[in-house]
């Protein structure tokens, strides 16, 4: 059993904790968090260990008369693998932390990725994490673009790629984020970053990035335009992205026109929080002219990651291929195709 801490326990980190328990190889030791909030409350009621992140939010437990397991700092002793789920750029300021500890650390798509010199989306490079100490797990974008393109590079090769993503202003519970009434570029200028972070993990990839914000929680939707090497019929397309593992095609004739659709879908299949873990594509937007591409491109922000966190925790653990930990990964998950019915 690989010993697992999570540290940093709200959208990211609850939702990996979740997973983690559903794994047949890992246990879930504990989680650690700031704050003994209403979170803190729950993971206590679903027999999840609570730990204090640091002194100050020991001190913050004790005044509420909730008790902690511990600090993070004793979380570590029992953990093989801790995965930092800590807001954007707070898990650099952890890892001397884990490093002192001697456990291997995943970081997330908020880190630079020369936190880690080392960026993974599992169908693109699972074997390069073995034996590594720390990996980062791309973001919600970059891990959609990444699942996206390997279809096609598989396919076709790839010549170039552009893509315009259209990001959620703030997940669901962000209540001080917006925009409320603006469409924000983001950044204003090009490319955005999310070129270069495709590029940490498909190394070479001519692609190009425009982003803007949109006053939306639930999902991003990127448009896709990409020039494949070699001509391919819409069929090859399609059939490259259906067999590509963690993407999903869904067919707007059934009703799904929208990301609201989507997430509505995801309640009904009784998906845990209404969770989508694959990349989805509107299948009747695919079209292919000549060597071009275009498809619309849905991304769940806070689920997509789940998946290759705990792929990534395998892999730097070791004793299982790509393929043998996305399965049992998927099937912990019910990710499968045929759960989508469109
Ligand atoms: P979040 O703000 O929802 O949760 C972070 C939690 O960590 C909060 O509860 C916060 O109180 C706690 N925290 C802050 N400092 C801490 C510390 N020093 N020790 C322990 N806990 C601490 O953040 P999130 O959305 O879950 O994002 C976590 C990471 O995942 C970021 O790198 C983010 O970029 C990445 N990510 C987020 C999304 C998303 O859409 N939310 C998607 C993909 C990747």
């Amino acid at each position: 059993m690989i010993r697992v801490g999570v540290n940093g326990y709200h959208t990211i980190g609850a939702r990996l904790a979740d997973a983690v328990k559903k794994q047949p190889d890992m246990r879930l030791i504990g989680v650690s968090k700031m704050q003994p909030d209403y979170r803190a409350r729950i993971a206590a009621e679903k027999e999840i260990d609570v730990y204090a992140a640091n002194e100050k939010s020991l001190e913050s437990f004790r005044n509420v008369k909730m008790t902690a397991k511990g600090m993070l700092t004793d979380l570590l002793q029992k953990v093989d693998v801790i995965v930092d789920a800590t807001p954007d750029e707070v898990g650099a300021s952890n890892k001397p932390i884990y490093e002192g500890a001697g456990v291997k650390g995943i970081f997330q798509g908020g880190e630079e990725h020369s936190l880690t010199n080392f960026s993974f989306v599992a169908q693109c490079n699972y074997g390069e994490a073995a034996n590594k100490r720390f990996v980062r797990v791309v973001s919600c974008n970059t891990t959609a673009l990444c699942r996206a393109l390997h279809a096609l590079e598989r396919a076709s090769g790839i010549e170039k790629a552009r893509a315009v993503l259209v990001r959620r202003g703030a997940d669901p519970d962000e209540v001080g984020k917006g925009p409320i009434d603006a469409v924000v570029l983001d950044p204003p200028t090009v490319p955005s970053h999310h070129a270069a972070d495709v590029r940490s993990v498909m190394k070479g990839l001519n692609i190009v990035t425009m982003a803007v914000k949109v006053p939306e929680t639930h999902m991003h939707l990127h448009t896709l335009l990409v020039t494949l090497k070699k001509k391919a019929s819409r069929e090859v397309v399609v059939d490259a992205l259906e067999s590509e593992p963690r993407v999903v095609l869904v067919d707007s004739k059934t009703g799904v026109k929208s990301t609201a659709a989507l997430i509505d879908m995801a309640r009904e299949m009784g998906r845990p929080r209404n969770d989508i873990y694959e990349a989805v594509v509107w299948r009747d937007s695919v079209s292919v002219s000549d060597n071009e591409v275009y498809f619309f491109l849905a991304v769940h922000q806070e689920a997509i990651v789940i998946p290759e966190n705990i792929d990534a925790i395998r892999a730097v653990s070791g004793g299982y291929t790509e393929a043998q930990s996305m399965k049992v990964t998927d099937d912990s998950l019910s990710i499968s195709p045929g759960a989508w019915k469109t």
